[in-house]
């Protein structure tokens, strides 16, 4: 007898999430907590149960003023070390809470300097905060690891300095680059030359792409950029016509994405909120499992969109009727798409992701 798949049995499943952002992640008696000690005098209210209703309103209302307000205050309070390391310690422990094994936390380390810490405090904190979250979940019978990308944001003209801050950092858990921000008017050849360098370093790099914008920034990204993975990628979907009778056309670009097994680093709730689909029901993450493109689950920013790894699944198996077969599916491609080495990613699947499912429906 196959366990139900409910959102409870969900979090006892191995997941793997690849695109989750650290300062889209705080616990709301966290950023409360932070203000009180760092001064920070902004937040909207300092009852915790409203801040986090607070946060995924404005996140919600369509607004991007008020969206980007919401980061305003996390990334406001995360100004000094001792933040920087609570606020990463608490994420993977809520991840290992909620079941993921693996998960790769990206941030922009160049928005965390405003209180004087230099780029290179900040990612130590980073990691120090990581480090110790996995030591106490440990103790509690949890196992994940996480690895971080450093984020360049496109409106910035940052992107080698953090790149090369990545590559310094790579045998520090740092393991891949990603640029974020908004992409119109932001095209991703803006950094062309951070991506090069990448390249020529053999390091690993996603790049935003296709979230609000369209087939062009996707194209940008894998064609000219070299992007490994998309961030988002739902507009992969205009480039794929469905006759009336079913059959399916891809065009060059989407045969491209698919025939490289490019890993999509889908958000359902989070393209909601951003107005990339209108449901979950809509979502193309749907027509995309179909197809077989490289599809993965994310949770993009867990307190804006108020959301967890298992919570997205369960979204997807009330959705599209998914069984543990499809839900083992996105968290091998997850598995298969992070940037740590091959054999770890393979000691993982085969020892954590395939036991752990096989148990579920034995
Ligand atoms: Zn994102």
């Amino acid at each position: 007898m196959s366990t139900p798949v409910t959102l409870e049995t969900i979090r006892t499943a191995p997941k793997v999430l690849l695109h989750d952002h650290l300062d889209g992640g705080l616990r709301p008696q966290t950023v409360i907590d932070l203000a009180d000690a760092g001064g920070y005098a902004n937040l909207p209210t300092t009852d915790a149960e409203e801040l986090g209703v607070w946060f995924a309103e404005a996140a919600d209302s369509g607004s991007l003023v008020r969206y980007l307000e919401t980061f305003a205050h996390t990334v406001g309070v995360m100004q000094n070390t001792d933040a920087i390391i609570r606020v990463a310690a608490e994420a993977a422990e809520d991840l290992a809470d909620d079941g993921v094994v693996y998960a790769e936390v990206r941030y922009a380390p160049e928005l965390f300097t405003e209180g004087g810490l230099s780029l290179e405090q900040i990612v130590e904190a980073v990691q120090e905060g990581f480090r110790q979250g996995e030591a106490t979940a440990a103790a509690r019978g949890k196992k994940v690891r996480i690895g971080t990308l450093l984020c360049a944001m496109r409106q910035n003209a940052r992107s080698l300095e953090i790149a090369e801050l990545a590559v310094r950092y790579r045998d520090a858990g740092v393991v891949g680059f990603d640029i974020a921000g908004p992409e119109a008017g932001f095209p991703p050849t803006r950094n062309l030359d951070a991506f090069e360098y990448l390249r020529q370093q053999n390091a690993h790099f996603t790049i935003h792409a296709g979230e609000a914008f369209g087939l062009p920034s996707i194209w940008e990204a894998i064609q000219h950029c070299g992007a490994e993975r998309l961030g988002h990628g739902v507009r992969i979907v205009d480039d794929i016509k469905v006759e009336e009778d079913g059959t399916v056309h891809l065009g060059r670009l989407a045969s491209y994405v698919r025939d490289r097994r490019i890993p999509l680093e889908m958000c359902p709730s989070s393209n909601l909120q951003t107005g990339a689909a209108a449901s979950i029901a809509e979502h193309p993450i749907g027509l995309l499992h179909r197809l077989r493109f490289r599809v993965t689950v994310n949770t993009d920013n867990r307190l804006m969109s108020h959301c967890s790894m298992s919570g997205e699944m369960a979204a997807l198996v009330e959705a599209f009727g998914y069984g543990w077969a499809d839900l083992q599916w996105f968290t091998v491609n997850a598995m298969k798409s992070a940037f740590i080495g091959f054999d770890e990613r393979l000691a993982i699947i085969n020892d954590v992701i395939k036991p752990g499912y096989a148990a579920l429906q034995a």
